[in-house]
């Protein structure tokens, strides 16, 4: 079969998405690649058709590497699903069932082999893809999610290091890395960890279009969140990430308390309890998953609605990645985060902590000052995320800023105000103090501390009395950001003026910032219709009538994901029961076409579909 009888036949998609096509014509003939594509893009597919066409020639099998063990037996039963003979190799299965897999990869009876990388570098494995090579029945390799073979990525993994034997061991079979993490650095490691030199490399655009993002000023976090939610996002599935463990605990409970039907992850969990909260996620209906970063990658859920961060990621890489995972179905989804002050105070410290040496401690806070611009920022967000990936782009209508524009105040003399008083306190007391201490000197503000010490003698007394608080701490935050002040944590977060204090204070510098502004809540996005909602998978306005069908065929669905154990989405996406709910299907003839019904599914559960869309 061409590939796009594969796509059509397999899939069920009557189209390529993006640079799907050239991919996917470039493997199948056996060239090396090296593909960047934003979470959702569609990359699964990218390998996926290469290595049903490269079988059906005669090539044999595909090498799938992945980290996602957990995830492994549900990307499988997806391929199932759609007929492709697939199997995974890890950890999980019993001794037996391993050593069945190996005779029937020794007969290359097999399209793809799902495996994590410490499995495929061990010498028993190598020893069968030895045998499969000597025979030309080794037909290609995916590495998937290949930043981490990455120090600078996100999710470093040494034992990606390891995979470098695949070029060396077989050096002519080909090879592609698949992810979604695709700034410069990380990409020119990938391309020397992985020897994908003369790979072609496949840069797709970044912007994921449906997502809308918001970054918000933290005040009283937990209630921003929960009326974010409550507002927006009722009975949807979400992901809320936050930093630690035991915020992670502390939200959920909060949520829950609330009447939503959060659940907890993190690392610190039993793995049978982490297990448990991802399949609950993944199988039922608008959970909201509270996690740590630990929680996410190749979770390939198509309809989560929201992603929200509690806590400012490290840089843009990460939040990029962890708010891709809204909206993979192309429906309207929100990336919601709230940063504060101590934020960038926890950053700056956990960089300046960090046993890393300098070289790279500076990369991480060139990383982090990145992430503060785009918050601190008040022009198009989506403009300078996709800049970050070198992509330039046109204001988007679709972030906060674009809708809600900011009025931006210069904070310079505020600044200077701030600069001169943390040095004359310093002068007068020998030692350092905090930005509220800070703050009510400037503000004028006779405080016990103030007595305390005789601030009120300071000539920088009061000089700032016309400014809030709020403006106050607004400058101060930009000017750790940026650096022009230092945050010592080893001293009860004292203020230290730095090298680069100077320039500020001299005025050479100007300080320019978005006025805190308390946006009245959003009404709850309509689903559908709406001019601005994006071609792909828009979900259909259905009648009445259609409705009905809709959530007839929704059960069905989860009768069916159940008995196979599987995430119902694996069986039908919601756009495809929304299409199929439409258009009233008499026939198996009109369920042709629909969008995510290949052969195989039309064989299995056209029948059953005619018959519940009859009732
Ligand atoms: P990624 O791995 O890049 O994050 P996936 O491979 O999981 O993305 O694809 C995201 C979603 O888009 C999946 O639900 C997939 O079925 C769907 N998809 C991918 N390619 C196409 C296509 N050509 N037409 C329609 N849907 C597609
Ligand atoms: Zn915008």
């Amino acid at each position: 079969m061409s590939s796009s009888q594969i796509l059509r036949e397999v899939f069920g998609y009557e189209q390529f998405r993006g640079p799907q096509e050239a991919i996917v014509s470039h493997v199948i003939t056996g060239g090396d690649a090296l593909v960047l594509m934003p979470t959702g893009g569609g990359k699964s597919l990218c390998y996926q058709i290469p290595a049903i066409a490269r079988q059906q020639a005669g090539h044999g099998v595909t090498v799938v590497i992945s980290p996602l063990i957990a995830l492994m037996h549900d990307q499988v039963g997806a391929l199932h699903e759609a007929g492709v003979e697939a199997e995974f190799l890890n950890s999980t299965l019993t001794g037996e069932q391993a050593s069945a897999l190996e005779k029937r990869l020794l007969r290359a009876d097999l399209t793809m082999l799902y495996a994590a990388p410490e499995r495929i570098t061990t010498p028993r494995f190598l020893a069968l893809l030895d045998s499969l090579h000597e025979r030309g029945l080794l037909s290609m390799f995916a590495i998937d999610e290949a930043h981490c073979v990455s120090q600078w990525g996100h999710d470093f993994r040494p034992e990606y290091r390891a995979l470098t034997v695949l070029h060396e061991r077989y050096a002519g079979v080909p090879r592609m890395a698949l992810t979604a993490t695709a700034d410069a650095l990380t990409r020119a490691d990938i391309v020397e960890r992985l020897q994908l030199e003369e790979a072609q490399q496949f840069v797709s655009s970044f912007d994921r279009p449906n997502i809308r993002y918001k970054i918000v000023e933290k005040k009283d976090a937990t209630q921003q969140l929960l009326r974010f939610i409550q507002h927006e996002h009722e009975g949807d599935a979400g992901i809320v990430y936050c930093q630690s463990r035991r915020k992670v605990e502390d939200i959920a409970q909060t949520l829950c308390a609330a009447g939503l039907n959060a659940l907890p992850y993190h690392a610190g969990l039993d793995a049978l309890v982490r297990q448990t909260h991802q399949d609950r996620f993944l199988r039922e209906d608008g959970i909201v998953m509270v996690a740590t970063i630990a929680f996410g990658m190749g979770i390939d859920k198509p309809d989560v609605r929201f992603v929200a961060h509690l806590d400012m990621p490290k840089n843009i890489e990460g939040y990029y990645q962890e708010t891709g995972r809204a909206g993979r179905d192309g429906a309207p989804a929100n990336a919601w985060m709230g940063y504060g002050l101590q934020d960038v105070v926890n950053q700056r410290r956990m960089i300046d902590e960090s046993p890393a040496g300098d070289d790279f401690k500076q990369v991480m806070r060139g990383k982090l000052d990145a992430l503060l611009t785009l918050a601190e920022g008040a022009d198009c967000r989506r403009v300078r995320l996709l800049a970050y990936f070198d992509e330039a782009s046109q204001p988007c209508n679709n972030c906060d800023n674009c809708l809600n524009p900011p009025n931006v105040w210069d904070g310079t003399d505020a600044a200077r105000k701030l600069l001169s008083t943390i040095y004359r306190v310093q002068q007068a007391s020998g030692i350092s103090f905090g930005a509220g201490h800070i703050m009510d000197i400037v503000r004028g503000k006779t405080t016990d501390k103030v007595t305390q010490f005789g601030h009120e003698g300071l000539t920088t007394f009061g000089i700032g009395a016309a400014f809030s608080e709020i403006q106050l701490r607004g400058v101060l935050r930009q000017l750790i950001a940026t650096g022009s002040l230092n945050v010592d944590g080893q001293a009860f977060n004292t203020l230290q003026l730095t090298e680069q204090s100077r320039a500020v204070l001299k005025g050479e510098v100007a300080v320019r910032l978005r006025e805190s502004v308390s946006t009245p809540a959003e009404r709850k996005p309509k689903r559908g219709g709406s001019a601005s909602s994006k071609p792909d998978a828009a979900p259909l306005a259905l009648d009445d009538a259609a409705q009905i069908r809709f959530a007839s065929l929704k059960a069905w669905r989860g009768e069916v994901a159940r008995e196979h154990n599987l995430p119902a989405y694996v069986i039908f996406h919601d756009a495809t029961l929304a299409a199929i709910a439409e258009r009233v299907p008499q026939t198996l003839d009109d369920l042709q076409g629909i969008s995510g019904i290949g052969a195989k599914k039309l064989e299995a559960y056209g029948e059953e579909v005619l018959r519940v869309v009859g009732l």
